[in-house]
């Protein structure tokens, strides 16, 4: 989903919900917590197998970033609108958040698709570095935290799938 897209819609969530607000952002310090954690983690294994990675993940789609609104809500409880973040590249399937050193986001929040880490290098790292066990303890903490986000924010993504369907 594009950036101003996001961008109207978190609007109209905080105007319809402020009373949610606080609580998003209690749960957006939690996440970023975790992400700086898990990022830790990663920092040491990502700089040296994506170097040489293939079929790089971010540059496999044309997005800005893997935002869903739950991910972006929770961005904009901490950050401003991430627009003059983006990078301009040639690249036709490149995220627009990659930058020449890997992703321009701010570590601690990026989006949950992109820090659950579906890559089977980087698990098999983990666990031959002994730190699969703490990653995926992390990852089921950002699960849970998710989880929440989602709760706070299913009355409104419902009512606007179901406008949607009537327009
Ligand atoms: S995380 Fe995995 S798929 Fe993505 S660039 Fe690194 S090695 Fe490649
Ligand atoms: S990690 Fe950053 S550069 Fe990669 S897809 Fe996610 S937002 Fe884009």
């Amino acid at each position: 989903m594009g950036l101003e897209v996001l961008e109207n819609k978190y609007k109209l969530y905080i105007k319809k919900y402020p009373g949610n607000i606080s609580r998003l952002q209690t749960i957006a310090h939690k996440i970023a917590a975790v992400q700086c954690s898990m990022r830790d983690l990663l920092d040491g294994i990502t700089s040296g197998v994506c170097a040489s990675c293939e079929h790089p993940c971010c540059q496999c789609m044309p997005v800005d970033g893997w935002f869903t609104e739950s991910d972006y809500f929770i961005f904009r409880m901490l950050y401003e609108a991430p627009f003059n973040l983006r990078v301009p590249h040639d690249s036709e399937t490149g995220c627009s958040f990659l930058g020449s050193q890997g992703c321009v986001l701010p570590k601690d929040i990026r989006p949950y698709p992109c820090v659950k880490v579906n890559c089977k290098v980087v698990t098999q790292q983990l666990e031959a570095g002994g730190k699969a066990g703490q990653f995926n303890r992390l990852y089921d903490e950002l699960g849970s935290l998710q989880e929440q986000v989602w709760s706070l924010l299913s009355e409104f993504l419902s009512s606007n799938v179901l406008q949607a369907q009537s327009s």
